[in-house]
């Protein structure tokens, strides 16, 4: 039986219908792309395509990881696919995205962990979008640093890596991931990218962590030299993943933003809708247009 969980009012939010919005959608169908955007069915999803923001997933669909809060299919990867940079980056100048978020599924089974089509699709962007700011929210490559150089040395603008929730829920919410391995990935991202890389984590709250809790867990990503944040609401995809204990209050979301802004972060986005790429834009500078 489907588990029915009524969310607080302040999840509710226009339905996505604008022109621009229904004209992304047809090309993304039309390059057989997958978006977060679609298929985490985020509530966001007009006000970002609207703005020229969307996140897209390369490596196929399947990880060979199993986050208790992740909807995303688990099990043995078969997509392989080289073109794909080229067309991720294709799409990418033909929606005239001003900023493009691109993640991947983590990919153990492969022997650079994914690294060398991360890289590919950087290139490709830059080359056929040479104007759209390009956020990579990468897997941690099993902490190898060789994998991880090769993505930033293709000179992404924003280096993101989500924590994805406190440290202490690491051993059940993120098995196969450690909390120490995720902060040595952004702590050898900004050593490897210097001033031009920004570095940006994220968590999701709603575990039964308390403010406290999150506080203490920014201070030890500013520790790890990471420079923007985000924290939102975990919604549970469906009764097999790990229910939401609690939804925090905006206020409670504004609070952990002021405190962490006090702790040095550049930006600090906190709310209940607030994801990892929301508002991406907003954290980067942009170019002036025209
Ligand atoms: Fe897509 Fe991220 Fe915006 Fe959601 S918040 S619609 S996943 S870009
Ligand atoms: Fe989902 Fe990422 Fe965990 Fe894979 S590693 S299950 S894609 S959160």
């Amino acid at each position: 039986v489907p588990i029915r969980e009524r969310k607080p009012p302040w999840f509710k939010v226009p339905a996505p219908g604008s022109p621009r919005y229904l004209e992304l959608r047809q090309q993304i169908r039309d390059e057989d792309l997958h978006t977060v955007c679609q298929e985490a069915a985020c509530p966001n999803i007009g006000d970002c395509w609207e703005r020229g923001t969307a996140t897209f997933m390369i490596h196929g669909d399947t990880c060979t990881r199993r986050c208790g809060f992740c909807n995303v299919r688990t099990g043995k990867p078969t997509w392989n696919d080289p073109l794909e940079p080229a067309r991720v980056a294709r799409s990418i100048a033909k929606m005239g995205l001003r900023h493009a978020v691109i993640t991947s599924v983590d990919r153990d089974d492969l022997p650079d962990y994914g690294a060398g089509i991360w890289a590919a699709t950087i290139r490709q962007v830059r080359k056929q979008a040479p104007r759209c700011k390009i956020e990579v929210l990468t897997p941690d490559f099993r902490g190898a640093d060789m994998p991880l150089a090769r993505v930033i040395n293709e000179g992404p603008d924003v280096f993101n890596h989500n924590v994805e929730v406190v440290p202490r829920l690491y051993p059940i919410a993120r098995r196969g991931s450690t909390w120490e391995r995720s902060t040595r990935v952004l702590r050898t991202a900004k050593f490897y990218g210097g001033d031009r890389l920004s570095t940006k984590s994220g968590l999701m709250v709603g575990f039964g962590e308390t403010v406290d809790e999150v506080v203490e867990t920014l201070k030890l990503l500013r520790e790890a030299e990471v420079q923007i944040i985000t924290v939102g609401q975990y919604l549970r995809p469906t009764e097999r993943h790990l229910p939401v204990i609690r939804y925090w209050h905006p206020d409670e979301f504004k609070e952990v933003e002021e405190r962490g802004m006090a702790l040095g972060f550049d930006h600090v986005a906190s709310g209940p809708l607030v994801r990892s790429s929301y508002h991406a834009d907003l954290h980067v500078q942009q170019d002036e247009p025209g």
